[in-house]
């Protein structure tokens, strides 16, 4: 019913040598997946990553795209820039974008309408800090961030959109959340979309990735779940071998 998506996110990591070398031991390895592939890479990779992965089963994916159609907006990148060069996924509102670069839930959910308006697909990051978790808001946090990133998106939207549930304390840390821990709290996410769209909606058409450490030893682990649709991979993507053993749980 919601197909598993198993996307990799390359952060600021690659060269384009390394992007080539790193996409051309991947491809075979992951080329019988089920599970549909994506690679979101830096914005320099992205004209030599979409030339290597097509015609096979790999989508090309960016880490960020601006609101606005164009204008003075020095250093940022538009959506008709990334559509025009083949992209397809655009993670938004990732922690580390929340963490150091001003993001809030309002530029996540312009940023969101941008993307759609121009028929890219949006992975949507939501998650709560160790500090929020600890104060016991969990709950809060997440439905406040799913609230505002969906605000004004129409129902018609959603299997567009993927949303990934990203435990702040858990990326890059090497801390996963139990998979039993990762599948409630994104119950919690479901059910708020539920409540938002309808449960129907929620249930059938909005896939929530897992992210925070994913790797090949507890993959098969959390996509057993039944409320994980698959994983965004930090770490884990920027080898040929790890990622395919993610994408192939
Ligand atoms: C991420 O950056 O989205 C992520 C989950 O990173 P890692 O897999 O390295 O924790």
């Amino acid at each position: 019913m919601r197909q598993p998506i198993i996307a990799g996110n390359w952060k600021m990591n690659n060269t384009i040598a390394a992007t080539k070398a790193l996409l051309t031991d991947l491809i075979p390895l992951v080329a019988d997946a089920k599970a549909e592939v994506v690679v979101c890479v830096p914005y320099t990779n992205i004209a030599a990553a979409g030339e290597l992965v097509k015609g096979t089963n790999i989508k090309l994916g960016a880490e960020n795209v601006h609101w606005a159609e164009k204008g003075a907006f020095t250093g940022e990148i538009s959506a008709d820039m990334l559509v025009e060069l083949g992209v397809e996924y655009v993670i938004i509102g990732h922690s580390e974008r929340r963490q150091y670069f001003g993001e809030t839930d309002q530029t996540v959910n312009a940023r969101v309408k941008a993307a759609l308006s121009k028929g890219l697909k949006p992975i949507i990051c939501v998650g709560e800090t160790l500090e929020e978790r600890e104060g016991g808001i969990v709950e809060e946090v997440l439905v406040r961030q799913t609230t505002e990133a969906f605000k004004d998106i129409d129902k018609d939207q959603l299997e567009n959109i993927v949303i990934a549930y990203e435990p702040v304390w858990a990326i890059g840390t090497g801390k996963t959340a139990t998979a039993q821990d990762a599948n409630d709290t994104i119950a919690i996410i479901r059910n708020t979309m539920a409540k938002l769209y309808c449960e129907k909606c929620a249930e059938e058409k909005v896939r929530i990735q897992y992210g925070g450490s994913m790797n090949p030893k507890n993959a098969s682990e959390l996509m057993a779940m039944p409320q994980i649709d698959g994983g965004l991979i930090g770490g884990a993507s920027l080898k040929a071998v790890d990622f395919s053993q993610v994408v192939k749980y």
